[in-house]
């Protein structure tokens, strides 16, 4: 997944462009920028690769979940449903608003199971928020047909996923919004970053807005732009941007090197027995950033994870027993263990999750392991990798 193994001169020179002039802000000084606008180029050329009408760059994939929230016009008290399976930037940003995280089980496919979001569905619900972890998507014609039923937005959150696609579309732009983030470990990297897709232009408006303290962006002077609503700060720096841009022209090489590097090591594990893997919703191809597989059972996975690390294979992740990407490690969220107060809308609407019924989930992520897929590796390396691998696992199932 990590484009920051790829950081080069490409993004030294980007960089280079804006050090220059020392517009270091992506708005105004037209006169001083010798012509430079890096975040509204990176837009332009993200939303044409996304295959959507619009981009919105931000500072970070958490305040794009935040924005793309806000600009639907969600709010205090509205029903958000997510994954048990995700990073913590899905209910951070729900909360941040004042709305509620409402969690649902997973099921093979490691994320949303559609008949867990129709179950969770109340007259407050506004949003369906599918997370693509770790390279592969949700069912999204499923869960698009219950949005529809409903009149749901329906969210991705592709910030694992960039470029993998579902039915011909590229995973984001299937659905009314689609998130990424660009933080320093994702598939290509800004440093800091993150976007908003859409094809909705009111959504489109909202965002823009949104980001920036509800400036309306009409005109060449700041000082003067109104306010049409509320707004915030979720400024991507044009630094930033500048990194970028470089890393997006470096995207497809990416893709295609995770490609050959899965494959490997895929064809080394599909050779033994009981291991299976992850179920990719027909019509859906990774963008391969990670391996993910079932073993037979919690104790063969723990006992596979652990003698991985054993024979130095780096990178394979045992989500079910980490602090950040799980409900189990979410014991802050369970506890609402917050800074100052939270709405009563969340006091009064949010699931006792200390005592909810997860097991369809702890099912499927008790015996899950998922594994990092490096650009840097020489062929050699990854066959070693994948002999390496096949062999560790073979030891604890026999
Ligand atoms: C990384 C990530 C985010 C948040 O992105 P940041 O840029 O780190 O704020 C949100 N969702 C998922 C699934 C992620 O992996």
């Amino acid at each position: 997944m990590p484009g920051f193994e790829v950081f080069g001169n490409e993004e030294r020179q980007q960089v280079n462009d804006v050090l220059e002039s020392g517009v270091l802000m992506r708005y105004g000084f037209d006169g001083m920028r010798n012509g430079h606008w890096k975040a509204r180029e990176f837009e332009q050329a993200f939303a044409k690769r996304m295959q959507s009408a619009h981009c919105q760059l931000v500072s970070s994939g958490t305040s794009a979940l935040t924005v793309a929230l806000a600009s639907a016009g969600i709010g205090a008290g509205d029903e958000v449903i997510m994954p048990t399976f995700t990073f913590v930037a899905s209910f951070e940003s729900i909360l941040a608003l004042g709305a509620v995280p409402v969690l649902v089980d997973i099921d093979d496919t490691l994320t949303l199971d559609p008949s867990a979001v129709e179950a969770a569905i109340t007259s407050r619900t506004r949003c369906v928020m599918p997370v693509h972890m770790c390279g592969s998507m949700a069912d999204l014609d499923a869960l698009q047909a219950i949005c529809d039923k409903h009149d749901l937005i329906l969210l991705e959150d592709a910030c694992q996923a960039l470029g993998g696609t579902y039915k011909g579309k590229p995973l984001g732009s299937y659905s009314d919004l689609g998130c990424f983030s660009f933080d320093f470990v994702k598939t290509i990297t800004c440093g800091e970053g993150g976007a908003v897709i859409t094809n909705n232009e009111k959504y489109k408006v909202n965002a823009d807005q949104y980001q920036d303290h509800g400036h309306d962006h009409q005109g060449n002077d700041r000082g003067a732009e109104t306010h049409p609503t509320l707004g915030y700060n979720f400024r991507i720096s044009e630094l930033n941007a500048a990194v970028g841009l470089a890393q997006l022209a470096k995207l497809d090489n990416i893709l295609a090197i995770q490609k050959e590097h899965y494959t490997i090591l895929r064809s080394a594990l599909i050779q033994v027995k009981d291991v299976s893997f992850r179920r990719v919703p027909e019509g859906g191809e990774e963008n391969y950033s990670f391996l993910n597989f079932f073993l037979p059972s919690e104790e063969t996975a723990r006992k596979a994870h652990k003698a991985l690390g054993e024979a130095g294979i780096d990178g394979c992740f045992y989500w079910y027993t980490n602090n950040w990407h799980y409900i189990n490690g979410w014991e802050h969220l369970r506890n609402l263990k917050s800074l100052g107060n939270l709405p009563s809308e969340v006091h009064n609407q949010m699931q006792d999750l200390n005592n909810c019924d997860f097991s369809k989930s702890d099912a499927w992520m008790g015996r899950t392991i998922s594994c990092l897929v490096k650009l840097g590796w020489s062929k050699e390396e990854v066959a070693r990798r994948a002999e390496k691998m096949r062999s560790a696992i073979e030891s604890v199932i026999a």
